[in-house]
């Protein structure tokens, strides 16, 4: 699909994203290749790959085609060393912390339990993990920043912060503010679920696709509706809450208020619950291997009916929002959900069944169970690689104090930021 750029002057940022963009879906692609996308002169795009070159965002190479005579054409791919950002995934009980590079590879990583029901703890668990993992790329690159991706609802509602796979006892979110403080790096946040949907965009199954569904299976349930390649917030902020949609009439008790609510049978926390454990996170080995020898008949059952449940959330979204696809990931095995996934089939007839599509209805996440924390680690870099206009367009006024920020029209926020 070609992407549009702006022709007025003040634009120049956003072209340069237009045009990062293009090489980022592309992998790798040519000066020649790019014109006929962007629909910008060949003169503007020689500008801007110029000036992507010289502040270190992208690099060219001769690509490894041959040519019948001289030699092969340059070719422009991200440059994975220009800088990294560190993502934190914040479950309750637990915090996964990981250093990424601008492709999304994760360089180190490190999990640790935590009693997340203190935030000022949790802020001092954040910190120590940042501060350790902050000293590989002071030693080359930049740090674009830090994402923290946590379970919603984050805006305060009835049913913000309750529950065994929520953030119990947090009233606020002032703490992201404090660790901006404490680790003067710039600092943003989002509920896990958009995330996961933004990191799928960047850099995983959802790389080509302009709007599609995004599944969040962790401790709790979550969702992400993505349009246009935004997330989709709502009135507050809060949309998509899928866990919440109660399916079941007089089914299993919520700890929202409601009965019959998806989470309640489709989660890890469910799952443990169902195996009589307080938490299968750190025993997820075991429950592959149950799974696969059959030998768990509380498991069985647990799947039989999550299994009934992902078929029935499957149609509700197919129905209200025709995405391209419904994309999984999140923290639970990818074993444990491709076996859920092959036994909601066949899924209920709806608005995506029955055609030839030329995606399948379900896309599991190739990163799973990294996919909270690759979310994560994309919020610091999301606006840089992924062009959205109305956010130039807020940000026109301000000016970054770096040649990076400058030409990318990057923002400088004394706050944290939500994505
Ligand atoms: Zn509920």
């Amino acid at each position: 699909m070609a992407s549009r750029g702006a022709t007025q002057q003040s634009s120049a940022p956003y072209n340069r994203r237009i045009v990062l963009d293009v090489i980022r879906r592309a992998g790798r692609i040519s000066r020649r290749e790019i014109v006929e996308r962007v629909h910008l002169s060949p003169q503007t795009v020689a500008n801007i790959t110029n000036d992507l070159q010289a502040i270190g965002l992208i690099v060219a190479r001769r690509s490894g085609g041959t040519r019948s005579r001289g030699q092969p054409p340059i070719a422009f791919e991200l440059n994975p060393d220009a800088g990294h950002s560190i993502g934190i995934s914040l479950e309750p009980g637990r915090l996964a912390a990981a250093l990424v590079n601008l492709v999304g590879d994760v360089l180190e990583r490190r999990e640790v339990p935590i009693d997340t029901h203190d935030p000022r703890r949790t802020l001092e668990a954040m910190v120590a993990h940042i501060e350790a993992l902050r000293v590989l790329p002071a030693r080359s690159g930049r740090l674009f920043g830090v994402g923290i991706a946590l379970p919603g609802p984050l805006v305060r509602t009835d049913i913000s912060f309750v529950g065994p796979t929520a953030l119990e006892g947090w009233s606020d979110l002032s703490v992201f503010d404090a660790l901006r403080e404490a680790t003067r790096l710039q600092v943003f946040y989002s509920v896990d679920s958009v995330a996961g949907a933004l990191g799928e965009m960047l850099f995983g199954v959802a790389r080509t696709l302009d709007n599609f569904f995004y599944m969040h299976f962790g401790l709790g349930l979550g969702g992400a509706l993505v349009v246009n390649r935004s997330a989709y917030r709502g009135a507050d902020g809060n949309a998509t809450e899928i866990g919440h949609i109660p399916l079941v009439p007089g089914g299993r008790p919520c700890y929202c208020g409601n009965a019959g609510c998806l989470e309640r049978y489709l989660s890890l926390h469910s799952l443990a619950e169902a195996l009589g454990l307080d938490d299968v996170r750190g025993r997820e080995a075991e429950v592959v291997s149950a799974l696969a020898s059959g030998s768990s008949p509380a498991l069985e059952s647990w799947c039989e009916e999550a299994a009934a449940r992902l078929r029935d959330a499957i149609g509700v979204i197919e129905n209200m929002l025709d995405p391209l696809t419904v994309v999984i990931g999140g923290s639970a095995p990818k074993a444990l959900v491709t076996h859920l996934v092959a036994r909601s089939q066949p899924l209920h007839p709806s608005v995506r069944g029955g055609v030839e599509r030329p995606f399948e209805r379900i896309l599991l996440s190739e990163r799973q169970e990294e996919s909270s924390i690759l979310g994560a680690a994309v919020l610091p870099i999301f606006e840089l690689l992924a062009p959205r206009l109305e956010v130039l367009q807020q940000e026109e006024s301000r000016r970054g104090t770096s040649a990076v920020e400058d030409l990318m029209g990057q923002r400088d926020s004394a706050r944290a930021g939500r994505l």
